[in-house]
């Protein structure tokens, strides 16, 4: 049970299963005792509103990185496309405005603080330590190594890195969230620690 979880938290748009909610809480409780946490890929809040609340224990602060103008598969004609925030008057996506109104409603403003840009963009100043990065951004592979190339050398040890929509069968989802997890793994700085539906969890050696 989550503490001061909205009440209609379901109705948020998103792609987070209940057992990586979860489990996505649980490990954001226990880094944000050590420092912030980090989102890659906030899209309209689900996400964040449960990290928001496993910061907010703490009074750590997790910092909500997007551009908000979708992902590959969120734009028009896109599987995963859904007009209802599509700006078309400027002709692009936009999910910051659902992002502010769900994290508002949840009362969560004063721990998240959204970081409106790329990937790139935002690291390239990036000084502050991670207790816990959490890559849910774009799933080309361009787009899932940089994410993990940009953030890594962040991520402080003891902390966690979470990697959403693991998928070993290719019929079931795009493989580069795969692909990043295995290189992590492979490069000997992380142990695992376990993988909830499709959400893998590392720590950071
Ligand atoms: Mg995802």
């Amino acid at each position: 049970m989550i503490p001061d979880l909205p009440a209609d938290i379901d109705q948020i748009k998103g792609f987070l299963a209940a057992d990586e909610a979860q489990a996505l809480f649980e490990q954001a409780r226990r880094a944000s005792a050590m420092g912030p946490v980090l989102e890659i890929g906030s899209y309209c809040g689900k996400s964040t509103i449960y990290l928001g609340l496993a910061c907010r224990t703490h009074n750590s602060t997790v910092f909500a990185l997007d551009h908000h103008r979708g992902s590959e598969e969120h734009q028009q004609g896109e599987f995963f496309h859904d007009p209802d925030l599509y700006d078309a008057g400027e002709g692009v996506m936009d999910t910051f405005r659902e992002f502010r109104r769900n994290v508002g409603r949840a009362g969560l403003d004063e721990w998240v603080v959204p970081v409106v840009a790329g990937s790139e963009a935002a690291a390239r100043h990036w000084q502050t330590p991670l207790a816990m990065v959490f890559i849910d951004g774009g799933h080309s592979l361009d787009a899932a190594l940089t994410d993990y190339r940009c953030w890594m050398p962040h991520l402080m040890r003891g902390g966690v890195l979470a990697i959403h929509d693991l998928f070993d069968d290719p019929h079931k989802g795009g493989q580069a969230p795969y692909a990043v997890y295995r290189m992590a793994l492979a490069s000997g700085l992380f142990k695992r620690l376990e993988q909830v539906n499709s959400l893998g969890l590392l720590l950071r050696l």
